[in-house]
């Protein structure tokens, strides 16, 4: 079944993930025609095969059970009529607490998980913001908006959503390659230059909400560039882009990514933050990375 995914940017992103994080959100289009890729991601967490760009499983009994939806460490969860019921996410949270029967990592998957009310998504927040060793979620959804923020915060966001809104100036682009380029090659040496290069262009909590979506993208496209997909930006922004960071790794590029995506959440999510910490952490965060 790995094989339909093989030029699939994200699946080369999760089969260069050096460990799994505890919690993610997938945001699609539409969930059952992207449910079978999702599934893929959870055998790659629970099958023991090593999963590279060039070989998959999907043909171990594990996978096997797991394609048949039998596989008792991969439980799945979906709206009950209109809504996702809270006994739902506590018989789920009980059968997580009995230890794998298979010795392997167990992954919970819920379905239109922006189904649930704020008392059902109260005690799955709970369960994520208590990890525990060998437990993996994935939370899909069509609108990661009409997810509590609190569960956005501490989940990797993964969007493999077709359209995107916006398109960014092209002064935006290049003044965020450039404080890209710049942790790159400075690492934390370049925390004294935050002042300059971020913060005279974006000060307040919206402008570096902006800044971090336009750091993804660009990001975004580096890594679709690598790969040969089509670009989402437009190309004057790519050629910027490029100019600027072509010569950056993918496992870089992936890695800072990912801290954008963590360093965006908290953005979002926690009104009062101290911007000028929040960006002092994450350039540190990015250089113990690189
Ligand atoms: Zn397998």
């Amino acid at each position: 079944m790995l094989d339909d995914f093989k030029d699939n940017s994200f699946y080369k992103y999760a089969c260069n993930l050096k460990k799994y994080y505890h919690a993610y959100i997938f945001e699609v289009d539409d969930i059952e025609t992207s449910f079978p890729m999702i599934l893929s991601f959870a055998k790659m967490i629970i099958c023991k095969n090593h999963y590279t760009e060039e070989s998959k499983c999907g043909d171990c009994n594990i996978c096997h059970l797991i394609d048949n939806n039998t596989y008792q460490d991969l439980k799945i969860i979906e709206p009950m009529g209109a809504s996702i019921r809270k006994e739902q996410v506590i018989e789920l949270q009980k059968d997580l607490s009995l230890k794998s029967f298979n010795n392997t990592n167990q992954v919970y998957i819920i379905k239109e998980a922006d189904k649930m009310n704020i008392s059902t998504a109260n005690s799955i927040l709970k369960f994520i913001e208590e990890p525990q060793d060998g437990i993996y979620g994935i939370l899909i959804t069509t609108n990661r908006k009409a997810l509590l923020s609190t569960i956005i915060s501490r989940c990797i966001l993964i969007s493999l959503k077709t359209k995107k809104e916006e398109q960014f100036s092209l002064d935006d682009i290049e003044n965020l390659s450039l404080f890209l380029k710049k942790l790159f090659k400075e690492k934390e040496r370049s925390l004294a230059y935050i002042k300059q290069d971020f913060f005279h262009y974006y000060e307040l909590r919206e402008d570096i909400i902006k800044a971090f979506n336009i750091m993804e993208a660009i990001l975004d496209c580096l890594i679709q560039k690598k790969y040969h997909q089509e670009l989402v930006l437009n190309s004057n922004s790519c050629d910027i882009i490029e100019t600027n960071l072509g010569e950056i790794s993918l496992n870089n590029i992936i890695n800072c990514l990912e801290k954008v995506v963590i360093y965006k959440n908290k953005l979002l999510t926690v009104l009062n933050i101290n911007v000028n910490l929040l960006m002092d952490r994450f350039v540190i965060d990015v250089s113990e990375v690189l």
